[in-house]
């Protein structure tokens, strides 16, 4: 049925019981569950196959009316009906990463075996909480946690979980850094004092899930101490010792030193190794953030760029940024499994105490979540199916593509760009010349939002000291240098056509 078939007037009757059960998946629904996918799966690939461009540039305004209209206590009783319905309200206005003009944010074209995997497990929906609802599931994940704690380099002790992203992993390396922490003032000092006095340092150019967990785990205020960057946005060592020393005299416990491999802005990789030297002579937890610089794990040409890695005591990966997977997929890394009882909790009903002399593997032990995705699985089809060197060669290209887009916008007089990332984003901005200099933060910001709504291409901004920046981020190999170039292109007119309406206006008031 589609939906102009149906009127206002006629409600649907209410389905029976029976009628409701054939929506269930179980042995006597299998055709329509593979008619009903398979239709989905076909509406995404004509979507697919049909974006002449990232995005309709639609506004919220346009569409929220759409999804408001629509009345979730009527339904329409079809899937199809649901799908063209859909194609209204999603599909058509969907912002499509695969698109070689989406130069936003971290976002990554997905591989096929990794939705292989999405449906797959989602369908099975095993949950990965405990052994008795995940069997297999569990052993996988596990497998995967050592294959990517091996390709860190964090020894023998290491584990870990998937998470759902580097938020998560990061909220949750910090929790065990703090409960390390306390655990090691006990004695001489009480948690409810030592609370307060704890400190995080980070870089300037560090994520700002780090500031949201210090806050989550009842940090003070100040907890998060930013370390100054130098001109490559990586943290300066030198300055990291100095805000050792200071917290030291002025009696606050720095719990962790957390480490961006990939800021997320200039794709900046803080020096690992000398980061890692300061951390263990100061006996201070080393996390390192590579939610996007994880990528380079994988890679076979520039793995070294994340030398020092396999010192820290805990490690954020994120796949779904550069191991190309959908969202979610993401893990915490541990070089000491033991650490991972600060998050293990028993409950009589789920996974009382004594399974763990049993030996029964329940990953919600290690986790802050209970039930959980079996997401695991995108990455073990992903491997299984195309291998790490060819996901490796993927980002390389990436890498490589933005490599060129810097040399391109660094030659364009019209534009200014900040440094040269080692991963895959562009910062720059558009410098007006003559009387409209002044309005070089405006143009930039007009510039992104008309590039928006025009839909012809979706960049990120930033500010940088201040002023207001365009960022590329390069996710996709399919990305070619003309598309850069047509790009930016595209950003200098408008930026150039903002200028000169309000220098124009501005000779004429005069
Ligand atoms: C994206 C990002 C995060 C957060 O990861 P999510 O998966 O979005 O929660 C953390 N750190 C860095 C450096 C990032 O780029």
């Amino acid at each position: 049925m589609s939906l102009s078939g149906r009127t206002a007037e006629a409600p649907a009757a209410p389905p029976g019981p029976s009628a409701a059960r054939a929506h269930l998946l179980n042995a006597g629904t299998v055709a329509r569950y593979r008619a009903t996918v398979a239709d989905g799966v076909d509406r995404v690939a004509r979507r697919v196959a049909g974006a002449d461009r990232p995005f309709t540039g639609v506004a919220p305004g346009e569409l929220a009316p759409r999804v408001a209209g629509i009345d979730l206590d009527r339904p329409l009783g079809d899937a199809g009906a649901a799908l063209d319905e859909l194609e209204d309200v999603y599909l058509r206005d969907a912002v499509w990463f695969h698109h070689p003009r989406y130069l936003a944010h971290l976002n990554c074209p997905v591989v096929i075996p990794a939705l292989l995997g999405e449906a797959v497990l989602s369908a099975v929906n095993s949950s990965l909480d405990t052994w008795d609802q995940s069997a297999g599931a569990t052993l996988i994940e596990r497998r995967l946690v050592d294959w990517t704690a091996q390709r860190i380099g964090l020894g023998p002790a290491a584990d870990g979980v998937f998470t759902s992203g580097g938020s998560q992993s990061n909220l949750q390396a910090l929790l065990l850094a703090r409960e390390e922490a306390c655990a090691a003032a006990q004695g001489h000092d009480a948690r409810r004092d030592l609370l307060p006095r704890l400190r995080v340092l980070t870089s300037t150019a560090g994520h700002f899930s780090v500031q949201k967990s210090a806050k989550l785990l009842g940090l003070a205020a100040d907890a998060v101490v930013t370390v100054p960057t130098d001109a490559q946005r990586r943290m300066i060592p030198a300055a990291l010792r100095r805000e050792l020393d200071s917290c030291r005299r002025d009696g606050s416990v720095v719990m962790a030193v957390v480490a961006t491999a990939g800021t997320t802005d200039f794709g900046s990789i803080d020096p690992l190794d000398e980061i890692a030297a300061i951390c263990a002579a100061a006996g201070v937890w080393l996390h390192v953030d590579a939610a996007y610089g994880c990528g380079l794990l994988v890679s076979p040409t520039r793995r070294h760029l994340l030398d020092g890695i396999e010192r820290a005591d805990s490690v954020t990966v994120d796949y779904h940024k550069s191991f190309f997977q959908p969202v979610s997929s993401s893990a915490v890394l541990v070089r000491d499994r033991r650490v991972l009882r600060h998050a293990t909790y028993h409950a009589d009903y789920l996974n009382p105490a004594r399974m763990v002399e049993q030996r029964i593997p329940n990953q919600v032990d290690k986790s802050l979540q209970t039930t959980r995705r079996f997401d695991a699985l995108k990455l073990w089809l992903t491997l299984r199916v195309m291998g790490p060197d060819a996901l490796g060669a993927l980002f390389d290209e990436v890498v490589e593509r933005a490599a060129g887009a810097w040399e391109l916008i660094s030659e364009d007089p019209r534009f200014e760009v900040v440094t040269r990332s080692p991963l895959s984003t562009v910062v720059f901005r558009y410098l007006p010349t003559g009387p409209g200099r002044g309005l070089a933060d405006a143009a930039n910001l007009y510039a992104r939002e008309a590039l928006a709504a025009s839909g012809a291409a979706l960049i990120a901004g930033t500010t940088v000291d201040g002023r207001q920046f365009l960022k590329f981020t390069l996710l996709n190999p399919e990305t070619t240098l003309d598309d850069v170039g047509h790009v930016i292109q595209l950003i200098a007119e408008h930026a150039g056509r903002y200028v000169r309406e309000r220098t124009e206006l501005a000779c004429q008031v005069g």
